[in-house]
């Protein structure tokens, strides 16, 4: 930053370049052929202030009246390429020309569409969902999807603001346009409602089925849980699992072996691509459980030993061979190639883990012994702040503390009647929804 500062200081200073242009026009039986040549003659600021660019185009050179030889003739088909898409500081731009949202909301704005679906990576690209909910509207509601509408309202709540019209007025003139939005929106349920369920079926689909041929979509279980089920059910009954972290978005790439369309699963910042999950679940029914140690909760008992296991849902853990018989299980990062090292946990008897996530391999994660390490994540959870768990703001957090309950550890030990005689504005119920978020 500091370096183009004074460049650009130095390019102020600095003489002019000359630049020699060249255009020649050709007639070649009635059609105008046309090339631009620009030759640099004297860099001038350019020997400074590299950041222009400074590539020539030679064209040579011609007298004007000269008859030039044809060389090559061709016909080639070009159409012309989508804009790029926005990035988000564009958006917001954009939004503040149309005067949609105020310099507040408007990155929120974009948060909100993320955290809900309607669109996905950076720049942002709408999913099938928010194309779909945009044509439903603008097709049986026009008025709500027009920026002129939502910028309306913005300039009347101004002009309220200002003393030119009256708080009347305005709530008068929104109720009515919200009117004919409401009656506009009620008379087409029915097509709005097929044409969202039609779409989102499509940005649900994976692609076909390899046990009957019918289409595979992402469905959710009675416990709200997430999966790939055959659209052929109950007659096929083939399932893939899905990670249990997150909101699958099907993505557009789709996987070379299997066709199948990958899969992404939205979670705020754990967000992650799980890829085609026939590979996933393939990839873990060839990889074979890695013992490295003795179950702690049924060893001496049932001999049951801990093994590095890779579930068909992509992740990985540290788990009973005696499962489902004996449910331990540790954590493990989900990426990465993890190595059993030769040095054992005095405490714990166990193998150290290493993992080599992709570019670094000389400055890989010593998760240490997988016991040791859980304790220790499960420690540093309960340092965190208060703030970390859905539902305590910044206000809420400070009440908490002055009554001496200063991370989530305190909160989970905390009584629920004391917290909520102690601070004002909080309920005992809702302390034991944050005891239950925290555990
Ligand atoms: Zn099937
Ligand atoms: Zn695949
Ligand atoms: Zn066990
Ligand atoms: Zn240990």
């Amino acid at each position: 930053m500091y370096e183009l500062v004074v460049r650009r200081f130095f390019a102020t200073l600095a003489p002019s370049a000359v630049w020699e242009h060249l255009r020649v026009v050709a007639d070649a039986d009635g059609e105008r052929l046309k090339s631009n040549g620009k030759r640099l003659v004297e860099e001038g600021y350019h020997a400074v202030y590299p950041y222009f660019n400074t590539s020539e185009n030679h064209v040579p050179a011609v007298e004007e009246g000269e008859a030039l030889a044809l060389a090559d003739a061709r016909i080639e088909a070009k159409q012309t390429q989508p804009p790029r898409r926005y990035g988000q500081s564009r958006l917001i731009e954009t939004m503040e020309d149309l005067g949609v949202g105020t310099k507040s909301t408007r990155h929120n704005t974009i948060e909100k569409l993320y955290d809900r679906g309607y669109i996905e990576n950076d720049p942002p690209r709408p999913t099938t969902l928010a194309k779909a909910v945009v044509e439903a509207a603008e097709e049986y509601a026009d008025l709500v999807v027009s920026e002129e509408m939502t910028s309306e309202l913005e300039a009347d709540m101004t002009a309220i603001a200002d003393g030119e019209k009256s708080l009347d007025d305005v709530t008068d003139e929104s109720r009515e346009i919200l009117d004919r939005v409401f009656d506009d929106l009620a008379s087409s349920r029915e097509e709005i409602g097929e044409h969202l369920r039609t779409s989102l079926k499509a940005d649900k689909t994976l692609g076909e089925c390899p046990d009957c041929g019918e289409t595979l979509l992402v469905r959710s279980s009675r416990t709200g849980s997430y999966f790939v089920g055959c659209d052929g059910y109950p007659e096929c009954r083939f399932t893939l699992p899905l990670p249990s972290t997150g909101e699958p978005l099907v993505l557009d790439e789709a996987c070379e072996e299997h066709g199948l369309q990958e899969v992404k699963m939205l979670a705020g910042r754990n967000t992650f691509v799980h890829g085609c999950p026939l590979c996933a679940a393939e990839e873990a029914n060839e990889s074979e459980d890695r013992v490295i140690g003795v179950c702690p909760d049924c060893g001496e008992e049932h001999d049951g030993e801990l093994a590095i296991k890779q579930l068909q849902t992509g992740s990985r853990l540290v788990g009973c061979t005696r499962y489902p018989d004996c449910e331990y299980s540790l954590p493990l990062p989900r990426r990465g190639d993890i190595e059993v090292t030769d040095t054992y946990c005095d405490e714990h008897d166990l193998p150290e883990l290493v993992v080599y996530d992709g570019e670094d391999d000389d400055d890989p994660w010593e998760l240490g012994c997988p016991i040791c390490n859980y304790e220790e994540y499960q420690e540093r959870q309960r340092k965190k702040g208060l703030e970390v768990l859905d539902g305590i703001g910044p206000k809420t957090a400070e009440k908490l503390e002055d009554a001496g309950i200063d991370d989530v550890g305190d909160l989970s030990e905390a009584e629920p009647e004391t917290v909520a005689d102690e601070v004002a504005g909080v309920s005992a119920d809702s302390v034991r929804e944050w005891q239950a978020k925290a555990d």
